[in-house]
Protein backbone atom coordinates (compact mmCIF):
# COMPACT_ATOMS: atom_id res chain seq x y z
CA UNK A 1 0.00 0.00 0.00
CA UNK A 2 1.34 3.42 -1.09
CA UNK A 3 1.34 6.32 0.80
CA UNK A 4 0.62 9.65 -0.43
CA UNK A 5 2.67 11.92 1.43
CA UNK A 6 3.75 15.73 0.30
CA UNK A 7 6.87 15.86 2.41
CA UNK A 8 6.14 19.33 2.82
CA UNK A 9 6.59 19.79 6.64
CA UNK A 10 9.01 17.29 7.95
CA UNK A 11 11.66 17.45 4.54
CA UNK A 12 12.74 20.83 6.23
CA UNK A 13 13.53 19.18 9.14
CA UNK A 14 17.09 18.01 8.68
CA UNK A 15 17.86 20.99 6.97
CA UNK A 16 16.85 23.39 9.88
CA UNK A 17 18.87 22.67 12.76
CA UNK A 18 22.33 23.65 10.82
CA UNK A 19 20.34 26.72 9.65
CA UNK A 20 19.90 27.60 13.37
CA UNK A 21 22.87 26.32 14.72
CA UNK A 22 24.77 29.07 11.95
CA UNK A 23 22.51 31.92 13.64
CA UNK A 24 23.17 31.05 16.82
CA UNK A 25 26.87 31.72 16.40
CA UNK A 26 26.45 35.16 13.97
CA UNK A 27 23.25 36.31 16.34
CA UNK A 28 24.88 35.88 20.21
CA UNK A 29 27.44 39.14 19.71
CA UNK A 30 25.19 41.15 17.57
CA UNK A 31 22.51 40.87 20.01
CA UNK A 32 24.51 41.64 23.16
CA UNK A 33 25.83 44.76 22.80
CA UNK A 34 22.16 46.80 21.94
CA UNK A 35 21.16 49.26 25.03
CA UNK A 36 17.98 48.03 24.50
CA UNK A 37 18.78 44.33 25.40
CA UNK A 38 20.80 45.64 28.11
CA UNK A 39 18.12 47.63 29.41
CA UNK A 40 15.69 45.09 29.69
CA UNK A 41 18.11 42.29 31.32
CA UNK A 42 18.56 44.94 33.72
CA UNK A 43 14.53 46.01 33.97
CA UNK A 44 13.12 42.24 34.00
CA UNK A 45 14.75 40.79 37.57
CA UNK A 46 13.78 43.81 39.21
CA UNK A 47 10.19 42.66 38.46
CA UNK A 48 10.44 39.90 40.42
CA UNK A 49 8.43 40.41 42.68
CA UNK A 50 5.28 41.94 40.97
CA UNK A 51 5.38 39.05 38.60
CA UNK A 52 4.90 36.52 41.54
CA UNK A 53 2.18 38.59 42.47
CA UNK A 54 0.16 38.58 39.04
CA UNK A 55 0.50 35.08 38.79
CA UNK A 56 -0.25 34.27 42.14
CA UNK A 57 -3.20 36.16 41.90
CA UNK A 58 -4.31 34.54 38.40
CA UNK A 59 -3.66 31.27 39.86
CA UNK A 60 -5.89 31.84 42.86
CA UNK A 61 -8.66 32.95 40.49
CA UNK A 62 -8.70 30.62 37.36
CA UNK A 63 -11.41 31.41 34.65
CA UNK A 64 -12.60 28.74 31.74
CA UNK A 65 -12.09 29.49 27.96
CA UNK A 66 -14.19 32.71 27.01
CA UNK A 67 -15.01 33.62 30.66
CA UNK A 68 -11.84 35.09 31.00
CA UNK A 69 -13.87 38.52 32.55
CA UNK A 70 -11.71 39.13 35.35
CA UNK A 71 -8.32 38.31 34.52
CA UNK A 72 -9.00 40.37 30.80
CA UNK A 73 -10.18 43.20 33.37
CA UNK A 74 -6.56 43.31 35.27
CA UNK A 75 -4.69 42.91 32.26
CA UNK A 76 -6.49 45.68 30.58
CA UNK A 77 -6.04 47.81 33.76
CA UNK A 78 -2.41 46.78 33.65
CA UNK A 79 -1.45 47.75 29.72
CA UNK A 80 -3.79 51.50 30.09
CA UNK A 81 -1.61 52.27 33.41
CA UNK A 82 1.46 51.81 31.28
CA UNK A 83 -0.13 54.04 28.59
CA UNK A 84 -0.45 51.52 26.04
CA UNK A 85 -3.38 51.96 23.52
CA UNK A 86 -6.09 49.04 24.56
CA UNK A 87 -8.35 46.95 22.85
CA UNK A 88 -11.22 44.40 25.38
CA UNK A 89 -13.83 42.19 24.23
CA UNK A 90 -11.29 40.61 21.33
CA UNK A 91 -13.12 36.77 20.40
CA UNK A 92 -15.13 37.22 23.55
CA UNK A 93 -12.22 38.35 26.13
CA UNK A 94 -9.84 38.89 24.70
CA UNK A 95 -7.19 42.04 25.38
CA UNK A 96 -5.12 43.57 22.66
CA UNK A 97 -2.33 46.08 23.75
CA UNK A 98 -0.89 48.66 20.54
CA UNK A 99 2.36 50.35 21.83
CA UNK A 100 3.92 52.37 19.18
CA UNK A 101 7.67 52.79 19.20
CA UNK A 102 9.11 56.37 19.17
CA UNK A 103 10.88 55.44 15.81
CA UNK A 104 9.52 53.58 12.70
CA UNK A 105 9.58 50.02 12.19
CA UNK A 106 7.74 46.80 12.19
CA UNK A 107 5.27 45.18 14.20
CA UNK A 108 5.86 42.85 16.27
CA UNK A 109 2.96 40.80 18.43
CA UNK A 110 3.83 38.73 21.60
CA UNK A 111 0.81 36.33 22.74
CA UNK A 112 0.15 35.00 25.98
CA UNK A 113 -3.09 32.65 26.53
CA UNK A 114 -5.35 33.07 29.66
CA UNK A 115 -7.84 30.33 29.98
CA UNK A 116 -7.89 27.32 33.04
CA UNK A 117 -9.07 23.96 33.40
CA UNK A 118 -11.40 21.78 34.92
CA UNK A 119 -9.52 20.19 37.15
CA UNK A 120 -9.77 20.45 40.70
CA UNK A 121 -6.06 21.38 42.38
CA UNK A 122 -4.58 19.09 44.80
CA UNK A 123 -1.20 21.05 45.07
CA UNK A 124 -0.79 22.06 48.55
CA UNK A 125 -0.32 26.43 48.33
CA UNK A 126 -1.08 29.26 50.18
CA UNK A 127 -2.85 30.81 46.71
CA UNK A 128 -4.15 27.28 45.48
CA UNK A 129 -7.31 27.65 43.26
CA UNK A 130 -10.36 26.90 45.25
CA UNK A 131 -12.60 28.22 42.51
CA UNK A 132 -15.05 25.79 41.55
CA UNK A 133 -18.18 25.44 38.61
CA UNK A 134 -20.43 23.43 36.29
CA UNK A 135 -18.71 22.20 33.47
CA UNK A 136 -20.52 19.78 30.87
CA UNK A 137 -22.90 19.27 33.96
CA UNK A 138 -20.30 18.12 36.20
CA UNK A 139 -19.25 19.99 39.30
CA UNK A 140 -15.76 20.73 39.04
CA UNK A 141 -12.63 22.56 40.17
CA UNK A 142 -11.09 25.35 38.11
CA UNK A 143 -7.29 25.03 38.02
CA UNK A 144 -4.49 26.86 35.61
CA UNK A 145 -3.08 23.30 35.36
CA UNK A 146 -1.60 23.67 31.91
CA UNK A 147 0.33 27.46 33.17
CA UNK A 148 -1.27 29.92 31.61
CA UNK A 149 -1.02 32.10 34.39
CA UNK A 150 2.71 32.27 33.88
CA UNK A 151 2.10 33.33 30.32
CA UNK A 152 -0.32 36.16 31.37
CA UNK A 153 2.13 37.81 34.32
CA UNK A 154 5.09 36.99 31.69
CA UNK A 155 3.43 39.39 29.24
CA UNK A 156 2.23 41.59 31.53
CA UNK A 157 5.53 42.12 32.62
CA UNK A 158 6.99 42.36 29.21
CA UNK A 159 4.29 45.11 28.56
CA UNK A 160 5.69 46.80 31.30
CA UNK A 161 9.34 46.43 30.45
CA UNK A 162 8.99 47.35 26.74
CA UNK A 163 6.58 50.70 27.78
CA UNK A 164 9.30 52.17 29.85
CA UNK A 165 11.72 52.12 26.77
CA UNK A 166 8.75 52.90 24.49
CA UNK A 167 10.78 56.07 22.67
CA UNK A 168 13.97 54.17 21.93
CA UNK A 169 11.51 51.34 20.34
CA UNK A 170 12.51 50.72 16.34
CA UNK A 171 8.37 49.62 15.44
CA UNK A 172 5.29 48.46 17.18
CA UNK A 173 4.42 45.99 19.64
CA UNK A 174 1.03 44.20 19.89
CA UNK A 175 0.50 42.05 22.98
CA UNK A 176 -2.59 39.88 22.35
CA UNK A 177 -3.61 38.20 25.44
CA UNK A 178 -6.19 35.54 23.95
CA UNK A 179 -9.00 33.98 25.52
CA UNK A 180 -9.80 30.20 25.15
CA UNK A 181 -6.90 28.36 23.99
CA UNK A 182 -7.59 24.60 26.01
CA UNK A 183 -10.86 24.97 23.47
CA UNK A 184 -14.16 27.30 23.10
CA UNK A 185 -17.36 25.92 25.25
CA UNK A 186 -19.32 23.68 23.42
CA UNK A 187 -21.70 25.61 20.58
CA UNK A 188 -18.90 29.06 21.05
CA UNK A 189 -16.09 30.06 18.71
CA UNK A 190 -12.84 30.66 20.69
CA UNK A 191 -9.10 30.92 20.67
CA UNK A 192 -6.23 32.17 17.79
CA UNK A 193 -9.12 30.95 15.43
CA UNK A 194 -11.08 33.41 16.62
CA UNK A 195 -8.98 36.21 17.19
CA UNK A 196 -7.22 35.78 13.42
CA UNK A 197 -11.24 36.01 12.42
CA UNK A 198 -11.14 39.23 14.33
CA UNK A 199 -8.38 41.19 12.88
CA UNK A 200 -5.96 40.52 15.09
CA UNK A 201 -2.95 40.36 13.40
CA UNK A 202 -3.73 42.96 11.60
CA UNK A 203 -4.05 46.93 11.92
CA UNK A 204 -1.45 47.65 12.15
CA UNK A 205 -0.19 44.61 10.22
CA UNK A 206 1.59 42.35 12.18
CA UNK A 207 5.26 41.09 10.64
CA UNK A 208 6.27 38.89 12.90
CA UNK A 209 4.51 36.83 16.11
CA UNK A 210 6.25 35.26 19.58
CA UNK A 211 4.85 33.38 22.22
CA UNK A 212 5.57 30.68 24.88
CA UNK A 213 4.48 27.80 26.86
CA UNK A 214 5.34 26.96 30.35
CA UNK A 215 6.77 23.68 31.00
CA UNK A 216 6.39 21.84 34.23
CA UNK A 217 8.82 18.61 33.04
CA UNK A 218 11.89 21.32 31.64
CA UNK A 219 14.21 22.76 34.51
CA UNK A 220 13.82 25.94 34.96
CA UNK A 221 16.43 28.48 33.82
CA UNK A 222 16.23 25.77 30.18
CA UNK A 223 14.52 26.28 26.95
CA UNK A 224 13.38 24.38 24.65
CA UNK A 225 12.27 24.64 20.91
CA UNK A 226 12.44 22.95 17.75
CA UNK A 227 12.58 24.83 14.17
CA UNK A 228 9.67 23.55 11.52
CA UNK A 229 6.26 21.66 12.55
CA UNK A 230 7.04 21.59 16.49
CA UNK A 231 3.32 20.55 17.89
CA UNK A 232 0.99 18.52 16.11
CA UNK A 233 -2.66 19.07 14.07
CA UNK A 234 -4.99 17.59 15.95
CA UNK A 235 -8.51 16.05 14.81
CA UNK A 236 -11.24 14.88 16.74
CA UNK A 237 -13.45 12.18 15.38
CA UNK A 238 -16.57 9.92 16.32
CA UNK A 239 -17.69 6.48 14.77
CA UNK A 240 -20.99 5.84 15.26
CA UNK A 241 -21.78 2.10 14.50
CA UNK A 242 -25.28 0.93 14.28
CA UNK A 243 -26.34 -3.04 14.12
CA UNK A 244 -29.64 -4.75 15.14
CA UNK A 245 -30.83 -4.93 18.73
CA UNK A 246 -31.62 -8.22 20.10
CA UNK A 247 -31.79 -10.29 23.13
CA UNK A 248 -27.86 -11.19 24.53
CA UNK A 249 -29.05 -14.72 24.85
CA UNK A 250 -29.87 -14.87 21.01
CA UNK A 251 -26.88 -13.10 19.09
CA UNK A 252 -27.57 -14.63 16.23
CA UNK A 253 -31.11 -12.67 15.61
CA UNK A 254 -29.54 -9.28 15.98
CA UNK A 255 -25.92 -7.09 14.77
CA UNK A 256 -23.91 -6.65 17.71
CA UNK A 257 -22.46 -2.77 17.39
CA UNK A 258 -19.93 -3.96 20.37
CA UNK A 259 -18.68 -6.81 18.73
CA UNK A 260 -18.15 -4.76 15.39
CA UNK A 261 -17.18 -1.98 17.13
CA UNK A 262 -14.19 -3.84 19.35
CA UNK A 263 -12.76 -5.22 15.45
CA UNK A 264 -12.70 -1.58 14.77
CA UNK A 265 -10.70 -0.40 17.14
CA UNK A 266 -8.02 -3.21 16.87
CA UNK A 267 -8.46 -2.40 12.95
CA UNK A 268 -7.66 1.37 13.37
CA UNK A 269 -4.50 0.52 15.25
CA UNK A 270 -3.33 -0.88 11.96
CA UNK A 271 -3.44 2.45 10.28
CA UNK A 272 -0.06 3.96 12.43
CA UNK A 273 1.84 0.81 12.70
CA UNK A 274 0.62 -0.37 9.22
CA UNK A 275 -0.16 2.18 6.50
CA UNK A 276 1.68 5.29 7.26
CA UNK A 277 5.55 5.89 6.58
CA UNK A 278 6.65 6.80 10.29
CA UNK A 279 10.07 7.27 9.33
CA UNK A 280 9.21 10.43 7.66
CA UNK A 281 6.98 11.87 10.59
CA UNK A 282 5.10 9.96 13.88
CA UNK A 283 1.57 9.92 13.78
CA UNK A 284 -1.39 9.19 16.61
CA UNK A 285 -5.08 7.76 16.32
CA UNK A 286 -6.26 7.19 19.58
CA UNK A 287 -10.22 6.02 20.75
CA UNK A 288 -11.05 8.37 23.90
CA UNK A 289 -14.65 6.86 24.51
CA UNK A 290 -16.72 3.64 23.97
CA UNK A 291 -20.00 4.12 24.63
CA UNK A 292 -22.75 1.21 24.20
CA UNK A 293 -25.69 -0.58 26.00
CA UNK A 294 -27.69 -0.73 29.41
CA UNK A 295 -27.41 -3.75 30.68
CA UNK A 296 -25.99 -7.77 30.42
CA UNK A 297 -28.48 -9.07 28.42
CA UNK A 298 -29.28 -6.95 25.92
CA UNK A 299 -27.38 -6.47 22.56
CA UNK A 300 -27.61 -2.86 22.30
CA UNK A 301 -28.27 -1.23 18.57
CA UNK A 302 -25.61 1.44 18.51
CA UNK A 303 -22.09 2.32 19.97
CA UNK A 304 -20.42 5.70 19.88
CA UNK A 305 -16.90 5.98 19.75
CA UNK A 306 -14.91 9.15 19.93
CA UNK A 307 -11.03 9.54 19.05
CA UNK A 308 -8.28 12.07 18.60
CA UNK A 309 -5.70 11.86 15.53
CA UNK A 310 -2.65 14.14 15.37
CA UNK A 311 -0.13 14.50 12.50
CA UNK A 312 2.96 16.49 11.35
CA UNK A 313 1.97 16.42 7.19
CA UNK A 314 -0.25 17.38 5.37
CA UNK A 315 -0.35 14.25 3.27
CA UNK A 316 -0.24 11.94 6.42
CA UNK A 317 -3.36 14.02 7.84
CA UNK A 318 -5.42 12.84 5.09
CA UNK A 319 -4.38 9.64 4.54
CA UNK A 320 -5.38 8.92 8.17
CA UNK A 321 -8.85 10.58 7.08
CA UNK A 322 -9.55 7.84 4.37
CA UNK A 323 -7.96 4.58 6.42
CA UNK A 324 -10.11 5.64 9.02
CA UNK A 325 -13.52 6.22 6.84
CA UNK A 326 -12.28 2.75 4.83
CA UNK A 327 -11.93 0.54 7.64
CA UNK A 328 -14.62 1.99 9.99
CA UNK A 329 -17.45 1.53 6.89
CA UNK A 330 -15.59 -1.95 5.82
CA UNK A 331 -15.86 -3.36 8.80
CA UNK A 332 -19.48 -2.03 9.26
CA UNK A 333 -20.27 -3.84 6.54
CA UNK A 334 -18.80 -7.17 6.51
CA UNK A 335 -20.71 -7.75 10.03
CA UNK A 336 -24.07 -5.90 8.57
CA UNK A 337 -23.53 -2.63 10.53
CA UNK A 338 -23.14 0.94 9.11
CA UNK A 339 -20.66 3.15 10.47
CA UNK A 340 -20.51 6.88 10.25
CA UNK A 341 -17.43 8.93 10.80
CA UNK A 342 -17.42 12.20 11.73
CA UNK A 343 -13.71 14.11 11.96
CA UNK A 344 -13.39 18.00 12.99
CA UNK A 345 -10.48 19.44 12.11
CA UNK A 346 -9.34 21.18 14.73
CA UNK A 347 -5.85 22.72 15.38
CA UNK A 348 -3.07 22.87 12.34
CA UNK A 349 0.35 21.93 13.02
CA UNK A 350 2.44 24.47 14.98
CA UNK A 351 5.21 25.18 12.66
CA UNK A 352 8.08 27.16 13.54
CA UNK A 353 9.01 29.45 10.81
CA UNK A 354 12.78 28.48 9.81
CA UNK A 355 14.08 31.58 8.69
CA UNK A 356 12.67 33.57 12.12
CA UNK A 357 12.99 30.67 13.89
CA UNK A 358 17.02 30.48 12.55
CA UNK A 359 17.22 34.76 12.78
CA UNK A 360 16.40 34.37 16.58
CA UNK A 361 17.53 31.52 18.08
CA UNK A 362 20.65 33.90 18.89
CA UNK A 363 18.67 35.78 21.08
CA UNK A 364 16.73 33.29 23.27
CA UNK A 365 20.76 31.31 23.73
CA UNK A 366 22.29 35.07 24.33
CA UNK A 367 19.60 35.40 27.60
CA UNK A 368 19.43 31.79 28.97
CA UNK A 369 22.89 30.86 28.20
CA UNK A 370 23.86 28.64 25.37
CA UNK A 371 24.73 25.45 27.43
CA UNK A 372 20.73 25.86 28.65
CA UNK A 373 18.81 26.02 24.86
CA UNK A 374 18.04 22.92 23.59
CA UNK A 375 16.25 21.36 20.36
CA UNK A 376 13.54 18.95 21.29
CA UNK A 377 11.77 16.19 19.51
CA UNK A 378 8.07 17.12 17.88
CA UNK A 379 5.38 17.18 20.54
CA UNK A 380 1.58 15.20 19.58
CA UNK A 381 0.01 17.44 22.06
CA UNK A 382 -1.26 20.50 20.47
CA UNK A 383 -1.59 24.77 20.25
CA UNK A 384 -3.84 26.79 19.14
CA UNK A 385 -0.80 29.59 18.55
CA UNK A 386 -0.59 27.47 15.12
CA UNK A 387 -3.33 29.73 13.73
CA UNK A 388 -1.00 32.72 13.86
CA UNK A 389 1.63 30.74 12.45
CA UNK A 390 -0.57 30.08 9.33
CA UNK A 391 -0.66 33.77 8.53
CA UNK A 392 2.41 35.45 9.82
CA UNK A 393 6.05 33.89 10.48
CA UNK A 394 6.14 32.55 14.14
CA UNK A 395 7.95 31.27 16.48
CA UNK A 396 6.35 29.05 19.86
CA UNK A 397 9.38 27.89 22.36
CA UNK A 398 9.17 26.02 25.64
CA UNK A 399 10.53 27.64 29.16
CA UNK A 400 11.58 25.40 31.75
CA UNK A 401 8.94 25.86 35.04
CA UNK A 402 10.31 22.32 36.92
CA UNK A 403 11.83 23.20 40.05
CA UNK A 404 15.81 22.12 40.05
CA UNK A 405 17.00 18.48 40.95
CA UNK A 406 13.15 17.80 40.49
CA UNK A 407 13.41 14.48 38.07
CA UNK A 408 10.70 14.65 35.00
CA UNK A 409 9.55 11.35 36.50
CA UNK A 410 8.38 13.23 39.89
CA UNK A 411 7.33 16.82 37.87
CA UNK A 412 3.59 16.12 37.26
CA UNK A 413 2.86 16.37 33.64
CA UNK A 414 0.30 19.82 32.56
CA UNK A 415 -3.62 19.27 32.80
CA UNK A 416 -3.48 17.13 35.99
CA UNK A 417 -4.44 17.95 39.71
CA UNK A 418 -0.77 18.27 40.70
CA UNK A 419 0.44 20.44 38.26
CA UNK A 420 3.02 22.91 39.41
CA UNK A 421 5.53 25.42 38.49
CA UNK A 422 8.41 26.74 39.96
CA UNK A 423 8.38 30.94 39.80
CA UNK A 424 12.10 31.53 39.24
CA UNK A 425 11.19 30.55 35.54
CA UNK A 426 9.08 34.35 35.64
CA UNK A 427 11.99 36.30 34.85
CA UNK A 428 13.70 34.26 31.77
CA UNK A 429 10.26 34.03 30.57
CA UNK A 430 10.14 38.53 30.17
CA UNK A 431 13.63 38.57 28.92
CA UNK A 432 12.99 36.37 26.31
CA UNK A 433 9.97 37.52 25.13
CA UNK A 434 11.23 41.24 25.37
CA UNK A 435 14.32 40.55 23.74
CA UNK A 436 12.60 38.79 20.90
CA UNK A 437 10.71 41.76 20.63
CA UNK A 438 13.47 44.54 20.36
CA UNK A 439 16.43 41.79 18.71
CA UNK A 440 13.31 41.52 15.97
CA UNK A 441 12.79 45.30 15.55
CA UNK A 442 16.18 46.10 15.88
CA UNK A 443 17.37 43.59 13.46
CA UNK A 444 14.65 44.54 11.11
CA UNK A 445 16.30 48.04 11.11
CA UNK A 446 19.63 47.48 10.50
CA UNK A 447 18.68 44.97 7.45
ZN1 LIG B 1 -2.99 22.93 28.00
ZN1 LIG C 1 -1.32 25.47 27.49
Amino acid sequence: MTTPFTGKIFNKFGRMSAVALMAVIAGQSAFAQSPLAKSIDQKAPALEKKLVEWRRHFHQNPELGNREFKTAEKVANHLKQLGIEVQTGVAHTGVVGILKGGKPGPVVALRADMDGLPVAERVDLPFKSKVTTEYKGQNTGVMHACGHDTHIAILMGVAEVLASMKNELPGTIKFIFQPAEEGAPEGEEGGAELMVKEGVLENPKVDAIFGLHIDSQIEVGKISYRPGATMAAVDFFSIDVKGKQTHGAYPWSGVDPIVTSSQIVTALQTIVSRNLDLTHAPAVVTIGAIHGGVRQNIIPESVKMIGTIRTFDEGMHSYVHKRLNEISSSIAQSAGATATVDIDVMYPVTHNDEALTARMIGTLENVAGKENVNVIPVKTGAEDFAFYQQKVPGFFFFLGGMPKGKSVAEAAPHHTPDFYVDEGSLVLGVRSIARLATDYLEKAKTK
